[in-house]
């Protein structure tokens, strides 16, 4: 029995209206379905879909690509829609919006199987009771199983585990065709390294099998205020190469008309930092799930006063590490406040290459990676503003790939025309 919310049949421009697969979900043309699937976190690209299908199972996911395949429209997953450029917009074809299927299953000491559709938070909270973890995780929790693992997904853990694509035992995979496939690094090992990190180009990812670690009950959050950019660059470099912390990262932060950076090492023991440059610590013991969950009340306080919804033309770039330090001089001489935008911020971590080893995950060509994320907020209604930072985002985009480094969570054809 089809459930079709309205028609099974879908009219295409130039088509007409087409008989629709059967589905076990739902396929909807409603205008609040089709107003929530044209725009994404980033708010500036908008794409109207023809339809939003809401998966029951994966059979329906390869039933929906082999439609689009057979009448010559797009099928773009749609995982939490947190992309800030368009990558989960289809404007003439479907969005499967993959939150239908979130299931989070029983699981091992050491692995956990869940659908591509659930988000991180519920993977967190099923495994935390059974005091395990997975060993990579993203700053922020409500992105989807599948949206990171197709992007890639770094986080302070990256510099011992790689990305979390490097961190899952096996994917269910609708591929291109329309063939519901499962694959790991023993079994159709090509298509398991081709849809990591290729954000859907690839194949849906509809179920992983993610692996898990020993979680902490408490942790230790050391937060090392610099001055110093090349201070600050070299201390995270260290702990990182002596595998001193658990978790480390950073961010710079304008303050009093000058750029500071703040290195925050996580560990459960205390590790020495004596001998480290910073020019303050702060050292505070959090319980461990609230740690992970550090985003949240930012993400409350940024819904309350509204930027939350504002469009937000970030950039995310990995720099070669050999360049890294001037490239980032360059960009606090020009990076200011304005072209951040209320409630913007900036990340600045590192991590060796070599620990990502997913062919696809996007990394620098250099021993280490230095991921720098400018996580900008335009004022809403401000047309020039926004074009002022798609711009500057477009220039670090570039110097960081004509450097030797990448962009990340970026449109693929993007990059494609960039290295043409
Ligand atoms: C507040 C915030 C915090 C973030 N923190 C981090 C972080 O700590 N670490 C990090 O690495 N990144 C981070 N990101 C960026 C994030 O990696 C990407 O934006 C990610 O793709 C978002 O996941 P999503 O589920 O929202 O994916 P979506 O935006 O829904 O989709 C992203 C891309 O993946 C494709 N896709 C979605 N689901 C699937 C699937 N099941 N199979 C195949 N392709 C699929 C889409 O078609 C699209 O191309 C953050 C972004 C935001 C907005």
């Amino acid at each position: 029995m089809a459930h079709h919310d309205f028609e099974p049949r879908l009219a295409i421009p130039g088509r007409g209206a087409v008989a629709l697969p059967e589905l076990a979900g739902t396929l909807s043309v409603r205008e609040r379905d089709l107003a929530d699937a044209e725009r994404d976190f980033g708010g500036h690209v908008h794409r109207r879909p023809l339809a939003v299908a809401f998966p029951a199972t994966a059979v329906d996911v390869a039933a929906l690509v082999r439609f689009g395949r057979a009448h010559g429209i797009p099928v773009v997953a749609r995982g939490a829609g947190h992309s800030v450029d368009g990558q989960a917009l289809t404007g003439a074809g479907i969005v499967i919006d993959m939150s239908t299927l979130g299931g989070v299953r029983p699981f091992g000491p050491d692995r956990i199987s869940v659908d591509a559709g659930a988000r991180w938070r519920a993977v967190v909270d099923a495994t935390l009771r059974a005091g395990t973890v997975p060993p990579v995780l993203p700053d922020y929790l409500d992105l989807s199983v599948g949206g990171l693992l197709s992007t890639g997904g770094f986080g302070g853990a990256s510099h011992r585990y790689g990305s979390q694509a490097d961190n899952v035992h096996d994917l269910d995979v609708v591929t291109p065709d329309g063939e519901l496939v499962t694959c790991s690094p023993t079994g159709n090992a090509a298509l398991f390294d081709a849809v990591r990190g290729t954000q859907g180009r690839h194949g849906i990812i509809t179920r992983a099998t993610v692996a898990l670690t020993r979680a902490p009950a408490k942790v230790r959050r050391h937060r090392l205020t610099y001055h110093d950019l090349g201070a600050y660059l070299g201390d995270q470099r260290r702990l990182v190469d002596e595998l001193r912390f658990d978790h480390v990262d950073g961010q710079a932060q304008y303050v009093d008309g000058h750029w500071r950076f703040v290195l925050e090492a996580v560990s459960t023991q205390s590790p020495p930092i004596g001998d480290l440059r910073h020019d303050s610590a702060e050292i505070v013991e959090a319980a461990y799930r609230d740690f992970l969950d550090r985003i949240q009340p930012i993400e409350a306080r940024l819904r309350s006063t509204g930027s939350w919804y504002h469009p937000h033309p970030r950039a995310n770039v990995l720099l070669p590490g050999k360049h890294a330090e001037a490239v980032l001089a360059a960009a606090f001489s020009e990076l200011t406040p304005d072209m951040l935008g209320v409630g913007g911020s900036v990340l600045l971590y590192l991590f060796p290459t070599a620990r990502v080893a997913a062919p696809q995950v996007p990394a620098a060509r250099d021993p280490y990676t230095v991921l720098f994320g400018v996580q900008r907020t335009a004022p809403p209604g401000d047309s020039v503003t926004l074009h002022r930072m798609r711009e500057a985002n477009a220039a670090l985009h570039a110097t960081a790939r004509r450097l030797g480094g990448a962009s990340y969570a970026y449109p693929l054809d993007a990059t494609d025309a960039q290295a043409a």
